[in-house]
């Protein structure tokens, strides 16, 4: 008896390769819908923000070319999962549905309805894809989670090896049903197109994260040492790539474990531990769901953040600080949707500490503005800053601006490409006065400290 169709419902994984839902509707035979949903309905669905969305639509027509080279479509819906899918399963006569796993508040969402389609009958299944270490399956001796990356990590290391990547399906037997246009969802911005910027620094979908790892390999493994470096190309850019899951981190993984320059082997240890934090961030809010909005330690609820002066933020908004790597780093993130991690954990320390502004609202403006704008690791790098997450920086490490440009950027080559009228009568005055604003960061900490 020839299978009922399966449904794929592809969420951050949007790729072919290595893909485990997928491969297992193909391997399950029969024909396959696979499905991407835009869900801004759902309980816990926080709405994209504008470089993400920009993103996404070039991912999905990315995605969309991969599938059709291998006989299927892709199925654009949009509308609440709860609603949707039932309707697909409906629709389509399906006998399975599978997906790979998130890990935020949505994975309710998910554990409901696949109570429901399996007392409906149906084969639902939901597989690891997206994290190297399933975070339930890392915890302290006393089964708790870790609050302290460097333990961690080393907890993930001491297991088996992460599982070798699946090769992607040759051939998928599609089923074509009614699908949205992906230009009526309006993802790209037109009045005003501020995405040239965007399009000029990235190339969203499978192939574009294939050809930035090579590159990464050969040029920028062997520089990683340095890093901290924002004027050199030395990191490798694949945090949107991984975001959307255009890459998973177990291709990044047995890449690295592939052919190597001596140069680059010598820096590997150190770009995996990065990739760790992206897997203790998920831990966090896989065990902490709201941790865009609430902070990690609660003794920082006491924290007296200051309202916002609307000039003061829409300054740091827009790289008009006069402070000039807090400056660079701004309008490098308003051009190209990224910013380079030193520089993010400068702009961040500013905000929150200098300015005394809620990393709530620096982790916001960076929700909407950055290409790689993730779920665990925004929130839990903004609270990392701010003094309120797991594993924090001592709160009195307030970053200098000033000094981090003399040990980074030395020649200046970051802070002139984007400040190119440093120097000038153009350039505004600093908005803040770096050391006395320390000062009062740190009288602000007395109240966390005197509630704990
Ligand atoms: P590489 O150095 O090449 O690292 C490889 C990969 O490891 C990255 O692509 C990323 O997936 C992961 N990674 C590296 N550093 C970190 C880190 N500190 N935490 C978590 N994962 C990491 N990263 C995001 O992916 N999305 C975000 O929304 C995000 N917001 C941030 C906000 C702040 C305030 C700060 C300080 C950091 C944030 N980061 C975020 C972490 C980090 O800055 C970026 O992952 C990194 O700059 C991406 O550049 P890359 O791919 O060249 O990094």
């Amino acid at each position: 008896m020839p299978s009922t169709p399966s449904i794929v419902w592809l969420r951050d994984d949007l790729r072919v390769a290595d893909n485990p839902a997928l491969s297992a509707a193909v391997d399950r035979g029969g024909p396959v819908v696979v499905l991407y949903l835009l869900d801004e309905e759902s309980p816990g669905a926080r709405p994209l923000g504008g470089a993400s969305r920009w993103w996404l639509h070039g991912s999905l027509a990315a995605l969309a070319a991969e599938l059709a080279d291998r006989g299927a479509h892709l199925t654009l819906r949009r509308g609440a999962a709860g609603t949707v899918i039932p309707q697909l399963v409906a629709e389509s006569g399906a006998g399975a549905v599978y997906w790979n796993r998130r890990y935020g508040a949505l994975r309710e969402v998910d554990a409901e309805l696949k109570s429901r389609l399996r007392a409906d009958g149906l084969d639902v299944q939901s597989f690891g894809a997206s994290l190297l270490f399933e975070p339930w399956t890392i915890t302290t001796g006393a089964g708790d989670p870790y609050k302290v990356f460097t333990p961690f990590w080393r907890a993930c290391l001491a297991g088996d090896d992460p599982r070798a990547p699946l090769q992607p399906p040759e051939r998928i037997e599609g089923l074509a049903v009614a699908s949205d246009d992906l230009d009526t969802w309006a993802l790209l911005p037109t009045r005003p197109d501020w995405a040239a910027g965007l399009r000029a620094a990235w190339t969203p979908g499978e192939q574009g994260a294939h050809a930035r790892l090579e590159h990464f390999v050969e040029h920028g493994l062997p520089l990683y040492h340095r890093r901290d470096e924002p004027g050199i190309e030395a990191t490798s850019r694949l945090s949107p790539h991984l975001r959307f899951g255009e890459l998973s981190p177990h291709q990044v993984w047995a890449r690295l474990r592939g052919p190597l320059a001596p140069a680059a082997i010598a820096n590997r240890p150190k770009f995996l531990s990065e990739i760790g934090w992206r897997e203790f961030s998920y831990s966090i809010l896989f065990h902490q769901p709201s941790i865009a909005t609430e902070n990690v330690r609660r003794d920082f609820d006491a924290f007296p953040w200051q309202a916002p002066d609307p000039a003061v933020l829409e300054a740091w908004r827009r790289g008009m600080t006069g402070i000039p790597l807090v400056d660079a780093g701004m309008r490098q993130l308003w051009t190209s949707g990224w910013m380079h991690n030193r520089v993010r954990m400068i702009v961040a320390s500013l905000l929150t500490k200098n300015l005394l502004i809620d990393w709530r609202v620096g982790e916001a403006w960076f929700w909407d503005t950055l290409v790689d704008a993730d779920e665990a690791s925004n929130a839990a790098s903004w609270q990392w800053v701010a003094g309120s997450g797991a594993d924090a920086a001592p709160y009195f490490r307030v970053f200098n601006p000033v000094l981090q440009a003399e040990r980074f950027d030395p020649d200046q080559a970051y802070v002139r490409q984007w400040v190119p009228e440093l120097g000038t009568g153009a350039y505004p005055r600093p908005i803040v006065d770096l050391a006395a604003s320390r000062t009062a960061a740190l009288a602000a900490y007395e109240v966390v400290k005197a509630a704990k």
